[in-house]
């Protein structure tokens, strides 16, 4: 293609699979896998930390310049996140700033405040970026667009595996109530709310395994993309 970088926009609700498959599809492609994910849960855990109320955005908008992000991206395709220079790749991932990643994200200031920095890594690379917006706002011009969702049963079975492997376990009931929670504050939000775009591809990942996944997103991209 002439163009010298291409975008992938991954959307979906939480626990569909979006980031173990993103990654390992990024891998194959030798392009950078972006979790803008984690980058809300930077600015979550950095609220949490300073105790101010996350559906406050007086308060969160007041922390805002106060904040630093950056990103890092290893040969293992591991995104480390830094918030003021800590690294916060897996605090950001216990299951409390899930809700606070969630509260500041239906934010507008918080949105704004991130959406340059996601921009640019498009710009600069091939990029395949998963979120619940990238599609719809952040790279509305992105080479491929893909919806990937799964019923909320099966993503909390995934999920509640997910944190026993980390060694961070949950109740699988809890797990589900919180991803049901999630799933209506990100789709009710005013600002960016999760949907996919008008010429977003839908992919049920509910019914298909990791490598049938995999293959299926591969194909799709490479004949969109044309590799
Ligand atoms: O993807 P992950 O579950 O790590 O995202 C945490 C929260 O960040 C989501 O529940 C969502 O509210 C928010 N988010 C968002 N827009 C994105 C990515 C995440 O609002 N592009």
């Amino acid at each position: 293609m002439s163009k010298k970088h291409f975008s992938v926009a991954i959307d979906g609700p939480s626990g569909a699979g979006k980031s173990t498959l993103a990654k390992a599809v990024a891998a194959e492609l030798g392009i950078v896998y972006v979790d803008t994910g984690a980058i809300y849960r930077t600015i979550g855990c950095y609220v949490y930390d300073k105790q101010v109320d996350p559906k406050d955005a007086e308060a969160v908008t007041a922390l805002l310049p106060e904040i630093k992000i950056e990103m890092q991206h290893g040969e293992d395709g591991l995104q480390r996140m830094f918030l003021n220079g800590e690294d916060v790749t897996t605090k950001i991932r216990l299951p409390q700033m899930s809700m606070y990643a969630s509260a500041v994200s239906a934010i507008p200031q918080v949105r704004t405040f991130l959406l340059e920095m996601q921009r640019e890594l498009a710009r600069t690379h091939s990029v395949i970026m998963d979120g619940r917006d990238i599609a719809t706002v952040v790279l509305p011009d992105a080479d491929v667009k893909i919806f990937l969702y799964a019923d909320a049963e099966i993503r909390a079975q995934r999920r509640t595996l997910e944190l026993e492997q980390r060694g961070t376990p949950q109740p699988y009931e809890e797990v589900l109530r919180d991803i049901e929670a999630r799933d209506w504050a990100d789709s009710h939000r005013e600002t960016a709310p999760l949907r996919p775009a008008d010429d977003s591809i839908m992919v049920d990942n509910g019914d298909k395994d990791f490598e049938q996944s995999k293959q299926f997103l591969l194909t799709l991209i490479k004949d969109w993309v044309g590799l």
